[in-house]
């Protein structure tokens, strides 16, 4: 049977139909919506923007976000074709008039020779047939329940917890320092596999302060259900006590102060190692609903990280979500169940235009599958292929966490120099090498 079915017709599961189908390929849509709603759709449109209005930056010579933009033009995805036709000014971002943008996708969709939709929630996996499941963040229960029998609890998770991310070379190494928590590992690597950055009293003081008086952001009314378990809010730790923090993940034990050894520190901060290329360390424990604004500002009180760039914030929101390091290989594909492929937010990617980038890799990446002519995955020095190459290798598995596009899940060019200026020239190096991939990867496939 040559049909692909698609579940979800959401950013991810649009653009894959219409990549899939131009493909030759005939694709059926499984949408649940708006028989089975979520909190957070408003319709029955596909590819419905749930909250903002903006894919975010448009820009592709400076911007990772961007990048990904002209690569989808580049593949003629539908999702940029219609939100250019919806575009409202906004600057830099491509913003969009959400309803019509999300009617125009549909009808689109509706109105191609190859696809159909059939209304109605799919509750199991499939046991054949070519399929990818696409059902966001929001993927309905007993689907979620479907996919934990298949890949074990743990492997599938409902809410994200997201410590904020810093760009390694941006920490301030006169300040803080490599050390494991009493230099724990076999290998020198694994003993100094975490940054610390040191604080005084008064320093720790002045942060809690700044920690409660923080603005946050709320849950959604029915978002919380289950969430509070194992992964609260820094700011809600130091709620419950000035001195919890300092107990819990910002413990100084074990730990010597590589510049001044004498100088027992008050609290640690620690960041881990987010990714194999070493050029992402997330914040240990820092997950937090506090404002973006505020995050920035709280941040760079910690020493070391007076000026650190920040690759993403901190969140927590409800997310479904595998941990596709260990579930997936690099063609989407479920390694136990290889008929099934995975797309959009579900796989661990964060961010309409993300989603709609991982649908449109399933989508041809299935495409070319059925049609017996296997494609290669998207080349790792793109955008599409830095994203699909972090969320089913480069990331760590055990601490696996959503991930947005950022330029720090590229390989680096040989070469350039640092700093302000630097920094310009790397990421057009970046994306122009990124660009000539890409156009490389489409003309290989015609
Ligand atoms: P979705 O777009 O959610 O599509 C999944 C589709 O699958 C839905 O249509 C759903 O109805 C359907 N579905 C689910 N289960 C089943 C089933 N069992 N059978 C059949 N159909 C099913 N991203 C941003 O970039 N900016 C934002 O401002 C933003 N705000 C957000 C706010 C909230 C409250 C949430 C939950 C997410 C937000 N996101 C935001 C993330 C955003 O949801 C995703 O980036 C994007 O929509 C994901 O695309 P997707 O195709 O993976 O999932």
């Amino acid at each position: 049977e040559n049909t692909l079915h698609i579940v979800g017709g959401g950013m991810a599961g649009s653009e894959a139909a219409w990549q899939a189908a131009n493909m030759g390929v005939r694709v059926i849509i499984h949408e649940m919506r708006p028989q089975v709603e979520t909190f957070a759709h408003r319709t029955g449109n596909l590819a419905e923007m749930v909250c903002s209005n903006s894919f975010r930056s448009d820009d592709d010579e400076q911007n990772a976000v961007g990048l990904l933009h002209w690569e989808m033009r580049a593949a003629n995805g539908l999702i940029m074709q219609m939100a250019q036709r919806h575009r409202l000014p906004a600057g830099g971002a491509l913003a969009v008039d959400r309803d019509p943008f999300s009617e125009s996708v549909t009808q689109a969709l509706l109105a191609h020779p190859n696809i159909s939709v059939e209304p109605g929630e799919i509750t199991e996996l499939p046991s054949d047939g070519h399929w990818i499941i696409a059902t966001g963040p929001l993927t309905s229960s007993a689907l979620g329940a479907a996919i934990q029998r298949e890949t074990g609890a743990e492997r599938l998770a409902f809410f994200d917890a997201i410590a904020p991310i810093v760009y390694a070379d941006t920490v301030n190494m006169d300040v803080a320092w490599l050390q494991s928590r009493y230099d724990k590992g076999e290998t020198e690597a694994e003993q100094k596999a975490y940054l610390n950055c040191p604080m005084t009293k008064d320093q720790y003081e002045a942060f809690i302060d700044a920690l409660l008086a923080a603005d946050k952001t709320e849950f959604h009314e029915g978002e919380t259900a289950g969430y509070f378990d194992g992964c609260l809010p820094i700011e809600v730790m130091a709620e419950r006590g000035r001195e919890t923090l300092r107990h819990g993940p910002m413990k100084p034990v074990g730990l010597t102060n590589a510049h001044t050894p004498e100088n027992k520190p008050y609290a640690v901060v620690q960041l881990r190692r987010d990714n194999a290329l070493g050029t992402l360390y997330n914040i240990v424990g820092f997950q937090t609903k506090m404002k973006y604004g505020a995050q920035t500002e709280v941040f760079k009180m910690i020493p070391g990280l007076e000026n650190a760039s920040f690759a993403r914030l901190g969140g927590i929101h409800r997310n479904t979500f595998l941990n596709s390091p260990t579930l997936l290989d690099d063609q989407m594909r479920l390694k136990s169940r290889p008929n099934i492929r995975f797309a959009g937010q579900v796989t661990g990617v964060e961010g309409y235009v993300e989603s709609a980038a991982m649908g449109l890799l399933a989508g041809r990446l299935a495409a070319a599958e059925i049609l017996g002519k296997p494609l290669p995955t998207a080349p790792q020095d793109t955008a599409m292929g830095a994203l699909i190459h972090h969320i089913t290798g480069g990331a760590e598995a055990k601490t696996f966490q959503p991930m947005n596009v950022n330029f720090g899940l590229f390989r680096p060019v040989d070469g350039l120099k640092g700093g302000r200026r630097g920094r310009k020239d790397r990421y057009k190096a970046y994306t122009d090498r990124a660009k000539e991939e890409f156009n490389q990867w489409l003309e290989a496939q015609i």
